[in-house]
């Protein structure tokens, strides 16, 4: 049985990756600002904290001597509406700096084994995402920065301050960057959620003959990794012996409008798509259309080669499991 603590183990990966590791017997810590919403304390964890962790007395309270692994997955962020409208640069850079410095220095003090940081795709260069059909997020090409949002801004800054940590006070630390993680138990609504969530949600909401929103000209592309995906391959990179940073995604690229019309499939009604675009967006709206790149998809060369296995779900199964599951939260709320 191993001493886990999981940061932000209220969210939706966490929350995942915190039900797995107690299933398999282990000793689960959570601290979170937020109770889970879908998964009880029981099925996650053993101790709960509820705590701020940009407030370093309460990351020194969450992380005691003894911890064979920490999982930091606690961030300030939410969807395109949350991180591209510009409205929340400020608090997104200042609280998930902060609970990363926080935990990096206590992980040292606290001499805890090992080490794992979230990082997101969100910190390559926009310029090597300006095609759709053939994006660029190969590790390397991370460098010269240029993210296309302060949240991917504060990623780059974070991985880096985890890696000086490794460097400077020998934290075994292991980086992954995410790429669009789904499933059930995940923000749905609100303007937090991501895309497969909020096609699911609208399709799930609609009736025969309507149509559905989807922003932009649909042509922007986008893979997306199943959530059980995910927690099993950042397993393998803990257990691994490579810090990264690698990433941790799917490779199956799909149009947004495909992503839809998955939704709309799996769904079987009768249903089309309305994107809506400049200026019909901001007259609705009254902001700018909060799309991201144009293009990105995962390569996972560096994570097969270093950690010796990949990911493999076809994205229309995650799809088919998340909608049944949207579908019937829906009906609760309506
Ligand atoms: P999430 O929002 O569901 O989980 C993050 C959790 O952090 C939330 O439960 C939130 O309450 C908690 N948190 C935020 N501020 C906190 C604070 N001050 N103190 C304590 N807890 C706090 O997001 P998620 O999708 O589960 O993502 C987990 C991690 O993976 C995040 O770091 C995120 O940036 C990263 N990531 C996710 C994706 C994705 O597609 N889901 C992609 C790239 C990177």
């Amino acid at each position: 049985m191993k001493k886990i603590v999981i940061l932000g183990g209220g969210g939706f990966i966490g929350g995942h990756l915190a039900k797995r590791l107690k299933e398999e017997g282990n000793h689960v810590r959570i601290c979170d600002i937020k109770n889970h919403e879908y998964f009880s304390h029981e099925e996650i964890c053993n101790e709960f904290i509820l705590g701020d962790l940009t407030d370093p007395r309460v990351v020194e309270l969450v992380i005691e001597e003894g911890v064979d692994e920490l999982y930091q997955l606690a961030a300030d962020m939410g969807g395109a509406l949350y991180i591209f409208t510009g409205e929340n640069d400020a608090n997104v850079m200042h609280n998930s700096a902060m609970i990363n410095l926080n935990v990096a220095k206590e992980c040292v003090t606290k001499n805890v084994k090992k080490v794992f940081y979230s990082s997101s795709a969100c910190m390559y260069p926009e310029h090597n995402q300006l095609d759709p059909n053939n994006p660029n997020c190969e590790e390397s090409s991370a460098y010269p920065a240029n993210p296309d949002s302060e949240y991917g801004w504060e990623k780059l800054f974070s991985e880096r301050v985890f890696l000086a940590f490794k460097r400077n006070y020998k934290l075994d630390v292991r980086v992954a960057r995410f790429h669009n993680i789904f499933g059930p138990q995940g923000t749905w609504k609100g303007g937090k959620e991501k895309s497969p969530a909020a096609m699911c949600r609208k399709v799930a909401e609609a009736k025969a003959g309507d149509a559905i929103e989807v922003w932009g000209n649909g042509l922007q592309t986008r893979s997306f990794l199943y959530v059980d995906e995910c927690v099993e391959a950042v397993l393998r990179l803990m257990h691994s012996d490579f810090t990264g940073p690698v990433n941790i995604g799917s490779e199956e690229m799909v149009s947004i409008n495909q992503l839809a019309q998955m939704a709309i499939d799996i769904s079987g009604k009768d249903l089309s798509i309305d994107n809506i675009d400049g200026q019909d967006f901001i007259d609705k709206y009254g902001f700018k259309c909060p799309l991201g790149v144009k293009g990105r998809n995962s390569d996972n060369k560096l994570y097969r080669e270093q950690v010796g296995w990949e990911v493999n779900q076809p994205l229309l199964v995650g799809m088919k499991k998340t909608f049944e599951w949207i579908t019937e939260q829906s009906k609760k709320y309506s």
